[in-house]
């Protein structure tokens, strides 16, 4: 086991979460990409000190981390190592083992809790909880037999089969429009457990970042609207009215009744459909249904770094520690354009000057050493004192980066 230490003291202070008390407090994080790194810098930020445990000695946060811990997700040196520092632990990915969250609760604070993270890992017991909240969902059948494939019925057609598990970014998933695709399609997906959803007509699509807190405070950011190309997501753009009121209401509302119903305590992301509801599909459904959740700051709320006053890494940052949480306001309008790897033609970094000339350009970078195709390298943040002026500033960055216009 490694455990680079860059000035840390030793050993963690394991009770006192004084802020800015004369103790060492470190706030631990399973997974060091770059949800790692935002929660790393909010919380030093906030005079923390942290751990992060991830194998990849080249991890976005393990680099800025007091600690990084180098060992297998499910290492109990590792997992011991980080509890042993940790005044309390988070996480950042959602495939984080859920039994390496439950050894580390045996000793620590650990929020999001594994039960509410092992709901959100598997497509099946997400859609089952989005029932119980009475929430609605895209009709669905669960896959896990043979027999289960031959019963679906003939009206969840067309539809996307997705992997039950360790989907993201659209990997995982098929669509299929016939019987005989659907049957094909769970031959290549190996057939592992899946969920065949409904193809719905979507108007447009948004999320809603909430933070809970131990005592059932719950805040949340604005509604964000998303577009997402090739199954990962573009462009987010937040500002008043980029849904309708009574849409953004219900979103909010739902958002916060899945977080309850899972007594979760972190920082969670609810993604949510619009529907096209002169198309036939969409019949019943009544217009907004939850698509999934992720139980960790998500990529759809980095908006909120530039443009609110309180970011989803200081929220994540509070509920860990247990410090107060206030409804966050955004000041300005936005638009963040994700950085993937296409935009690194033959390795060669973007003309950033050009970006960062721009009024209200917001630059964020990962630290990844190698860009490939569709990894989310950086975001820009756009922020600026009207929408159509933040828009026309996001259409000039895209034309700059090569991004196509939006
Ligand atoms: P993420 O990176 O957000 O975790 P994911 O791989 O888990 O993505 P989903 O969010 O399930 O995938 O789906 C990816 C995209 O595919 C959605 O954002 C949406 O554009 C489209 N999509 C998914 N399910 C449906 C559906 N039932 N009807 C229409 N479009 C859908
Ligand atoms: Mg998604």
């Amino acid at each position: 086991m490694t455990d680079s230490t860059n000035g840390a003291l030793q050993p963690g202070g394991a009770k006192d979460m004084t802020l800015g008390g004369p103790k060492e407090m470190t706030l631990g994080v399973m997974g060091g990409g770059q949800l790692g790194r935002m929660f790393v810098h909010a919380a030093q930020r906030m005079g923390y000190f942290t751990a992060v445990l991830d194998p990849d000695p080249v991890s976005p946060a393990g680099r800025v981390s007091h600690h990084h811990i180098q060992t297998a997700y499910t290492d109990p040196e590792g997992l011991e190592r980080l509890a042993q520092v940790s005044a309390a632990i988070t996480t950042e990915f959602e495939n984080v083992p859920a039994p390496a969250l439950a050894t580390l609760a045996k000793t620590r604070p650990v929020a999001p809790g594994a039960a509410a993270v092992a709901i959100a890992q598997d497509r099946a017991q997400e859609k089952a909880h989005f029932v119980k909240c009475g929430v609605p969902c895209a009709p669905y059948a669960v896959i896990e037999t043979a027999a289960q494939l031959a019963a679906v019925a003939g009206d969840l057609l067309p539809g996307i089969l997705k992997t039950a598990r360790m989907g993201y970014d659209g990997k995982g998933q098929v669509r299929v429009r016939t019987r005989a695709e659907l049957i094909a399609a769970w031959d290549d997906l190996k057939n592992v457990a899946c969920v065949l959803e409904k193809m719905l007509p979507l108007q447009l699509e948004c999320s809603v970042i909430v933070a809970r807190g131990a005592a059932g405070d719950c805040v949340n950011l604005p509604v964000q609207r998303n577009l997402h190309r090739d199954g990962i997501l573009a462009v987010t753009e937040v500002y008043e009215g980029n849904v309708s009121p009574a849409i953004a209401a219900r979103a909010v509302a739902a958002a916060k009744a899945i977080a309850q119903e899972l007594n979760y305590v972190g920082v969670l992301c609810v993604e949510f459909f619009v529907l096209d509801e002169s198309d036939p599909a969409a019949r019943n459904l009544g217009g907004l249904v939850v698509n999934e959740i992720a139980p960790r700051p998500h990529n759809s709320g980095h908006y909120s770094m530039d443009a609110c006053d309180v970011s989803q890494f200081e929220l994540q940052v509070r509920t860990l520690a247990n410090l107060p949480l206030v409804q966050p306001r955004q000041h300005s309008p936005t638009i963040m354009l994700n950085l993937l790897g296409d935009i690194w033609p033959d390795g060669d970094a973007p003309p950033w000057e050009a970006v960062l000339a721009l009024p209200g350009a917001h630059l964020h970078l990962y630290g990844k050493l190698k860009a490939s195709k569709g990894r989310k390298m950086g975001h820009l943040n756009i922020t600026g004192a009207s929408i159509t002026q933040v828009r026309a500033t996001a259409l000039q960055a895209a034309a700059i980066l090569g991004i196509a216009p939006f």
